[in-house]
């Protein structure tokens, strides 16, 4: 189920979307921008940290974003 939202926040929650979408010029689809979590291993400490980065993803590199 869908939570109902007020029409007021739906609107500007679709139009903040809308002004958001830009294509891609190489495949033509939306691209989203999403926040992609990568795992950093340090040798030298051998420890393992987290970097979150925001990354566009279009049909060019969806398959290397989504393994
Ligand atoms: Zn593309």
């Amino acid at each position: 189920m869908v939570k109902r939202v007020s029409r007021g926040f739906a609107e500007k929650a679709a139009k903040a979307l809308k002004d958001n979408k830009k294509h891609c010029a190489v495949c033509g689809e939306v691209i989203e921008l999403v926040k992609h979590v990568v795992t950093v291993t340090d040798p030298a400490t051998d420890s393992i940290r987290f970097r979150e980065k925001m990354v566009s993803i279009c049909g060019c590199n969806r398959n290397e974003i989504y393994k």
